[in-house]
């Protein structure tokens, strides 16, 4: 008789990771029983799950978003919860608030599952912590060598520029609704910009809950209800969406700027017609990647979705044992 290979206990499949002592899905893009949640993204984070484990953070963006779960467990940073013979704990990701990697320990094994993370600092979440593992699996939307985001302040210094040189219009910044809009505005707040930030009304309530969770983003006025005169000279956050859309009529003369680490690519800003790409990311780049690989020093990587070729390669060179998931349905346009 053939000798029938026993699976590992993690399994990828493509809505999913699947946990399967303790019988637990990562960020299933479908409907399940229960689910481990990395952060609020909607590629990450569904409705309809029964059981569901996540920062009190990432649970309050998802009740804002879908409403409540069944049955919700709030795990603080640092703090481990067994489920089943699998000891379950999460760990700040550095991607958006709330946003963690989760680490699985199972007879003697320690698997990380990032989902998305970055490296740089970010005045609006905590920052990444390295925690050593056997198998780490990983996003890659960055992947490439030729992904080298530039240091943040020097777009934000782009940014103010623009708004100085323009004083009788305004500078209107297209940025996802949960995590770029808050971390652009923390980011000029931290670089001493203090005037009131105008918001579409798409923004108000993710920056509302921002700051109920501590990140200070100092004066927010609604565009809604503003005299056009009024919105001279000042920055206005909108999501992508908008800013080709009749809404930005109401503004006057706006330079249309992007916040996105797909900004880097120029035929993408030149496509929504951005004048003023700025790239700002919420993923690693390649850098951070292959660091941070060497610094949780895993023996196996598996890489969730994204550019994996080149990573697969790196670590293939560096004697790590490498593999491509390729998990479906991870939107990586609407986080860039
Ligand atoms: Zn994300
Ligand atoms: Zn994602």
């Amino acid at each position: 008789m053939a000798m029938s290979s026993t699976p590992h206990w993690i399994e990828p499949h493509p809505h999913g990771i699947y946990i399967r002592p303790a019988d637990a899905w990562i960020d299933p893009s479908r409907p399940v029983s229960r689910a481990l949640i990395t952060h609020g993204h909607a590629d990450h984070a569904r409705g309809g799950h029964g059981a569901v484990w996540a920062t009190p953070e990432t649970l309050a963006i998802v009740n804002l978003r879908y409403g409540r779960y069944a049955d919700e467990h709030a795990v603080d940073y640092g703090d481990t919860r067994s489920l089943g013979e699998v000891a379950v704990s999460f760990h700040p990701a550095g991607h958006v608030l709330g946003s963690a990697q989760i680490r699985l320990q199972y007879r003697g094994e320690t698997v990380v599952v990032t989902g998305d993370f970055k490296r740089r600092p970010d005045p609006s979440c905590a920052p990444f912590e390295p925690v050593a593992c056997d198998i780490f699996i990983t996003e890659a939307t960055f992947g490439l060598p030729v992904f080298r985001h530039p240091p943040t302040g020097e777009e934000i210094a782009k940014l103010l520029a623009m708004r100085a040189a323009n004083p009788q219009g305004c500078v209107l910044v297209g940025a996802y609704a949960l995590g770029k809009a808050q971390r652009v505005i923390a980011e000029l707040r931290d670089a001493g910009f203090a005037d009131p930030i105008y918001l579409h009304g798409a923004l108000e309530k993710m920056c509302a809950l921002y700051g109920d969770h501590g990140v200070d983003l100092g004066e927010l006025r609604p565009v809604a209800g503003t005299d056009k005169a009024d919105l001279m000279g000042r920055i206005i956050m909108a999501p992508p969406s908008a800013l080709a859309d009749r809404w930005s009529r109401r503004l006057p003369d706006p330079v249309t700027a992007m916040a996105s680490g797909w900004m880097r690519v120029r035929a993408r800003a030149q496509q929504r017609g951005v004048e003023l790409p700025l790239i700002i990311s919420d993923h690693a780049d390649w850098d951070e990647l292959t660091d941070t690989i060497r610094e949780v020093s895993p023996s196996q990587v598996w890489v969730t979705h994204g550019r994996e070729e080149a990573l697969l390669r790196w670590c293939e060179l560096h004697q790590i044992k490498a593999r491509a998931l390729a998990m479906v349905g991870r939107d990586e346009e609407e986080e860039g």
